[in-house]
Order: structure tokens, then sequence, then C-alpha cells
């Protein structure tokens, strides 16, 4: 069990602290207009623990780009669905090369290496396009049903703008469609992946929505069973070996927990038994990982011994 900080609020906000006084470091992702535009010293850090509990520090209320956080989402809302006939379409195995790398994709005829990957999630898209009649509606249903909350949109600029520059996507889904790994016509997966993408949640309701991951599958909160003990195991070992891209070593190195960052600067952190932790901070490093957000979870896990391992 964690240390837990007499006050767990004071430490965060002094965590925050430093951060912001961090020398300028990395760049806002800004391959869309509408994620260049955002301001890149905006920086938060919510806890929220199975108890019940919720602290935070920042802009924690401020809703941003979930981009592939949503990757946990749509995984076990396809997991649910399809039980272990997935893992014939998608691998488990860490990559090794940045989160839109193609070339492993033909080497392995079409079964993308893990589902946090691009391919792996355009796959997982393709899963949820294929079983449900409305995908993009019953994604958003499940994640405010998770966050507690129906104040959960997708931002229609980012989602249009994700559309247009969408190539390398495009590239993985129909290289995969013709290894007959694709089920449905791509236009229709990359509107299901990108729509993901351009979901908006803040800090305190990502944390929030993630709690089942560290309570074996059920919602602490309304006692909700969200996935099986198993699937939840299944969904942390992914994470934690795949869910910082190719900077996933060093994460389990340094902090030690199962987690999933976004280009929108956004990573949240499982703490099995614990909670879950998210930070924020639009500036990324060259992995595609936040630099503030990398620093705050880094920090607290040290703080509170964390680590897993
Ligand atoms: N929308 C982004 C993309 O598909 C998501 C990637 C990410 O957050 N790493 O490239």
């Amino acid at each position: 069990t964690p240390k837990q900080p007499s006050n767990l609020s004071l430490l965060l906000q002094s965590l925050l602290e430093e951060a912001l006084q961090l020398p300028e470091q990395g760049k806002v992702a800004d391959y869309i207009p509408a994620l260049a535009a955002v301001d890149p010293e905006q920086t938060a850090i919510a806890v929220a623990t199975l108890d019940g509990q919720l602290h935070t520090a920042g802009d924690a209320q401020q809703p941003f780009s979930i981009q592939s956080v949503s990757k946990i989402f749509g995984l076990v809302l396809a997991m649910n669905r399809l039980g272990d006939a997935l893992w014939q379409r998608v691998h488990m195995e860490p990559s090794g090369q940045p989160f839109n790398s193609i070339v492993q994709l033909e080497w392995e005829h079409g079964i993308p290496r893990n589902p946090f990957i691009n391919a792996g999630a355009i796959l997982i898209a393709d899963t949820l396009v294929s079983h449900y009649s409305a995908s993009k509606a019953a994604l958003l249903t499940f994640i405010r049903k998770l966050a507690g909350t129906e104040q959960i949109w997708a931002n229609t600029s980012v989602y249009h703008s994700e559309k247009e520059h969408g190539n390398r996507n495009a590239a993985l889904a129909y290289l995969m469609k013709s290894f007959d790994n694709i089920e449905a016509e791509v236009p229709q997966v990359l509107d299901h992946y990108f729509y993901q993408c351009s979901v908006e949640m803040s800090c305190q309701q990502l944390a929030r929505s993630l709690l089942f991951l560290a309570n074996r599958g059920e919602d602490p909160i309304n006692g909700q069973s969200v996935c099986s003990r198993r699937d939840a195991h299944r969904v942390n070992a992914i994470l934690s070996t795949s869910g910082m891209y190719d900077q996933s070593g060093e994460f389990a190195f340094t902090v030690g927990l199962p987690a999933k960052s976004g280009v929108g600067g956004g990573i949240a952190a499982i703490v099995p038994n614990y909670g879950v932790i998210a930070a924020w901070s639009p500036a990324l490093n060259t992995f595609g990982n936040s630099c503030r957000a990398m620093f705050l979870v880094t920090r607290l896990a040290e703080r509170l011994g964390l680590s897993v391992y």
C-alpha cells in the first residue's frame, strides 16, 4: 500500500509549482491547428482514490483533447464485446517504434503489435464499428458512465481536422485492410478513431473514470462491474509495456505504473489498489509524451513510493 501523505492536496500543489518553474521544454502537438492553438502553460494534476477522495492542483477542471488516452476506453469496450477472439487480431507486445509507425505492420501481416499504437487502436475501432450499430455514441456513453457525468463531448474542430490530416492513419488502416484484418469499410473505421481521439476530458474526470482499473475491474464508487478482474489485469499489463509508446521501458523504470499518454498532453497512471493519477500539460517531448505531466507523475510516484515493481 502506498504511503498516504498527511495532505495530498498540498503535495500536489507544491509539485505543480515546481513543474511550472521548469525551464521551457517540449513542443505542443502541431499536426492539426486545433491542437497547435492550445495554451502550453496550462498544467494540472488530479488524484482519485478508491475511497472516493479527489485531490487536484492547477487546471484540473479544464477539458483537453484526450487523444491516445482514449485507446484505453476503446480497448475495454472491445474486450467486453469480443472476448478472447480479439487477440487473434492484435498482439500484446511492445513495438519499440513511434506510435504511428507503419513498418512492423507489413512484416507482421497486418496484425498490430499492441492496441495502444495507432495501428492497434484503429484495429480496435474496426471491431467497435463492426459490433455496434452506433459505435461513437456507444463509446461516449461508456466514457460518461465511467466518469459519472454527462458533461463530456468530442471537440468537433479537432475531429474534423484529424480527418483532414489523417493520411498516416489512413495508410495504417488500408494496409491492415489489405491483409483482411479490417472488417468494416476504412472510412467508417477512421471516422470512429478520429472521433475517439477528439473526446475532451479534464484531469479530474479522467482520474475518476479509470478507477475500475485500480480496483480489479469494478468501479469503486458505484460498485458496478466494468470488466472482469482478468481483463483489468490484462489492460494494466499492456499499459505497463506499451502505454507510453517507445518510452514505456523508461517509464516502467522510473515510475513503475501502468499508464497511457496522448498527444493532447494528458497522462493517466493506474495505481493498483489505491487510485488513479491524471496529469496534463500540452508541451510534448520527442516521444509524444507531455514533459510536465511526465514530471508530475514521476515526482508523485517517487514521493509516495507507488511503483508496482
Ligand atoms: N490523433 C493522434 C493520431 O492519431 C493520436 C495519437 C496520440 O495521441 N499519440 O496521430
